[in-house]
């Protein structure tokens, strides 16, 4: 019998895991014992946006399987050269709400704060793939006008922290980020839209725990699974360990082709996520950032897919489905 190995990645911290990332086209699929046909369009498309992705989302994938749903979430394509009508770099138009460096005010009632400029992962279709950073990469004194310009709006009762992904900041920036928001006394909700329990499980040191669990105002993670190979034990780990500290467990989704347009997928998603104590929330449409026009779902599949899970789950397994158009007071429902 051949004994059983820890891989060296789960010896190391959420910090040196991420220091450690697969970042070479090269090394992805020789991890994965796939055929190098596919390195010169990788090498050349990672040249648009950089291929990042951890151990721990790699080591849930299939070994030789180029058709693997996580594999193409992040595998560099010559697809995303072509250029699609109706696609452009700024889709939702968020620079034209973005009162103040890292925030974003586009809905009623809250606001979006880009807490932290980075992700553990670039999925291929990430709406943000174009968005400048640099121009919103936070400090304490751009967080400082964001902050002024949250407390002289009582209306804003709900802060987002997004990114990239609010979680990659260290414990130190992240603990007085979320005390000055916890201080406002109009903010009775804070939402931390993250990656990181699929991504990066060892992110969620007890440390953050007691940090998340210790805000005045309520605590919701919304979690972005696509799949529910996406879940393993160490996700469901720290699903449980969110649930224990009382916060409250959200999903969204993006609906992507050939990831997970179909309704046994989604469905399996639903139960999963939900056996999880995470309730699915959103499916989302792809926004229609350029270089991601091959995962596009188009409009009608999409409500036959939401007909299905209507027809096969409980109203409460259903994610809504929803997409984002610029300008409009809220995500735009798809019935
Ligand atoms: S986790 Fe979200 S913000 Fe980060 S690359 Fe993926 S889609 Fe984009």
């Amino acid at each position: 019998m051949i004994p059983h190995t820890i891989p060296t990645w789960q010896h190391k911290s959420w910090q040196e895991q991420l220091t450690n990332q697969i970042t070479k086209p090269a090394d992805l699929l020789s991890r994965l014992s796939l055929d190098n046909q596919w390195l010169p369009a990788a090498e050349r498309a990672a040249a648009l946006f950089p291929l990042r992705v951890s151990e721990a989302f790699v080591s849930r994938m299939r070994p030789g399987d180029p058709n693997d749903p996580l594999l193409l979430q992040v595998l560099p394509l010559e697809q995303e050269f072509a250029v699609t009508p109706g696609y452009s770099e700024d889709p939702l138009e968020e620079e034209k709400s973005n009162p103040a460096p890292g925030l974003i005010h586009k809905y009623h009632g809250r606001v979006l704060l880009i807490a932290a400029p980075h992700c553990a992962i670039n999925c291929r279709y990430c709406f943000r793939r174009h968005f400048d950073y640099r121009q919103n990469t936070p400090s304490r004194t751009e967080w400082q006008a964001a902050l002024a310009y949250i407390k002289t709006r009582p209306e804003i009762d709900e802060v987002i922290l997004s990114g990239g992904d609010p979680l990659m900041l260290g414990d130190k920036q992240l603990r007085w980020l979320l005390t000055e928001i916890d201080a406002i006394p109009h903010i009775t909700r804070i939402r931390i839209h993250s990656r990181l329990p699929v991504v990066l499980p060892d992110r969620f040191t007890s440390t953050l725990l007691e940090l998340l669990s210790s805000a005045r105002a309520q605590m919701v993670v919304v979690a972005h699974c696509n799949h529910s190979q996406e879940i393993d034990q160490s996700v469901e780990a720290v699903f449980e360990a969110l649930k224990q500290a009382g916060i409250t467990l959200l999903n969204q989704t993006v609906l992507l082709k050939n990831i997970n347009d179909s309704a046994n997928i989604l469905i399996e998603l639903s139960k999963r996520l939900f056996q999880s104590g995470v309730l699915p929330y959103y499916l989302h449409l792809l926004d229609r950032v350029s270089g991601t026009a091959h995962y596009e779902v188009d409009e009608l599949d999409a409500r036959r897919l939401r007909e299905e899970l209507l027809a096969q789950l409980p109203g409460y397994l259903v994610p809504t489905l929803v997409k984002e158009e610029p300008g409009a007071p809220s995500k735009t429902p798809i019935r």
